[in-house]
């Protein structure tokens, strides 16, 4: 076969692609990406990755290995997240947008068969639940409704979930922890109050269900799938798991819960179609990969990498903490931090989190800037910066906090971004649906903003602007700024 291009120079070329993305190992990328610091499971991942590739998920009858490595990591997460009961069962999904999705698509069709309503349920979730339950509502046309969570805690609290519930609620969320600030909402709490109305409770364990059993001083805690009253549970391995991006796990403890996300068809010439996610031929290779992790560090291997994130992120705290108008926000639990002005030092004596997350990207660490939340009530989560700790922090820890400390010194005093007053007038005049691709780019252009230029260089401005639009009207502008972004 003749090639166009050899295949040694194509992938010298993805090496030269590659050295321009944000670095995935190392530490210096505090989101995105979960490293555990021990060379050989990354490489375990990839080999058992390549020894699936020509896999096809589709029929796990014909490819029986991959029910073998589905049976054993959903018995995995039975054993950590539900006392080992053996009524719990589940699936391996793609990711943990796919597992929220699943997981309000079962509590969806479970309303309905229950009910033989025709209207549209609601989804009962709080201020801080992920964003992959907006997608979820928007996607499977439920109502959504979000509680305002206590703003000093940035946790759910459980009366304002009885309040709210009705024989509309298909399903409340609840997060172990958020992904935004780490906050662990009051779990045990909240399930008492859907168990006594007989609502379906998920707990978007996506992030933290791989930490929390093991997290030092967590252990009194009550939130998984062995607290009466909570249905369903979701987990990324993708995260904590270690495995590459793709795999994830949703947990019910109701058989027929579980079969509620799936979908089957005979109607059509073809083979019988049952999937129980939402793609049709999906990959084997994450989930290989995220089972060969598993098998290597069996329970004990993943309790012991939580040891160092655990002192890694015990050390950032305090040090964040001793910085001079910095504060990390509520308690968290589990290696996520939120970290916001603190507005009880003088104005000159406070910091912005995301002029300190610019100013800390000079120095090579790349933070999360996170914009100013108003809730439905009026209260306001402030804007924060967010730092997700893995265990490789804990190798570069004195150099991450040396570089905060000498970040923050430097923007001290220095108020934050605000949006162009015309900017910020001109956008109050928007009409969402005359944004248009071609108007939408106009407005982007108006900001000072080019999509082909992508996203270098300093975040605090552009967060200033998503806070002070309308989300009506930032998100199309988003859309058209990614979608420049991704055009060739
Ligand atoms: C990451 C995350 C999700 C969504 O997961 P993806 O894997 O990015 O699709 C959902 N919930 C929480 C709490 C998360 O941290």
């Amino acid at each position: 076969m003749q090639f166009r291009n050899e295949p040694a120079d194509v992938l010298a070329r993805l090496d030269a692609l590659r050295a321009a993305d944000a670095p995935t190992s190392g530490g210096r990328l505090l989101s995105y990406v979960y490293d555990p610091g021990v060379a050989e499971l990354a490489e375990l991942a990839g080999t058992a990755a390549l020894r699936a590739q020509s896999l096809n998920g589709l029929d796990p009858t014909t490819f029986p290995s991959i029910a073998v490595m589905e049976r054993d990591l959903v018995a995995l997460g039975r054993d950590v997240l539900a006392g080992g009961d053996p009524d719990v069962v589940g699936s391996v999904t793609s990711g943990g947008t796919e597992s929220c999705m699943l997981a309000v698509k079962s509590a969806r069709d479970a309303w309905r068969a229950r009910t033989g309503a025709e209207h549209r349920p609601t989804l009962l979730i709080g201020a801080t639940a992920h964003a992959a339950f907006h997608k979820a509502a928007h996607h499977l046309d439920l109502r959504l409704e979000v509680l305002p969570v206590d703003p000093v805690t940035a946790r759910v609290r459980a009366g304002d979930v009885a309040a709210a519930l009705s024989p509309d609620v298909a399903l409340v969320v609840a997060s172990a922890p958020s992904y935004a600030h780490g906050a662990l909402d009051p779990i045990a709490e909240i399930a008492d109050v859907c168990a006594a109305h007989d609502v379906a409770l998920h707990v978007d364990g996506c992030i933290g269900g791989w930490v929390v059993p093991w997290w030092p001083g967590a252990d009194d805690r009550r939130w998984d799938l062995t607290v009466p009253g909570v249905s369903s549970l979701s987990v990324d391995l993708h995260k904590y798991g270690y495995a590459p991006k793709g795999v994830s796990l949703l947990l019910f403890r109701d058989r027929d819960r579980h079969r509620a996300h799936w979908f089957a068809t005979t109607r059509w010439p073809g083979y019988a179609v049952v999937n129980p996610t939402l793609l049709g031929s999906r990959s084997a290779m994450p989930l290989a990969a995220g089972w060969a992790v598993a098998q290597a560090l069996g329970v004990q291997g993943f309790e012991e990498l939580v040891a160092p994130m655990a002192r890694a992120t015990r050390r950032l705290r305090e040090a964040i903490t001793a910085v001079e108008g910095l504060r990390v926000v509520g308690d968290p639990v589990g290696p996520l931090l939120a970290v916001a002005t603190d507005e009880t030092v003088p104005i000159e004596r406070r910091i912005d989190p995301h002029r300190w997350s610019d100013a800390a990207a000079d120095d090579g660490w790349a933070l999360q800037p996170q914009p100013r939340h108003t809730q439905p009530d009026g209260t306001v989560l402030p804007r924060t910066t967010h730092l997700t700790v893995t265990p490789v922090t804990e190798t570069v820890v004195d150099d991450l906090i040396a570089a905060l400390t000498k970040a923050a010194d430097r923007v001290r005093g220095i108020a934050g971004a605000s949006a162009p007053a015309e900017f910020v007038t001109a956008a109050a005049h928007i009409d969402p649906r005359e944004l248009t691709s071609e108007i939408s780019a106009g407005v982007l252009a108006l900001a000072g903003l080019d999509p082909k230029a992508g996203l270098d260089g300093p975040k605090a401005d552009i967060l200033a602007l998503v806070e002070e639009l309308p989300p009506a009207v930032a998100e199309p502008l988003l859309i058209e700024f990614l979608a420049r972004f991704l055009e060739p």
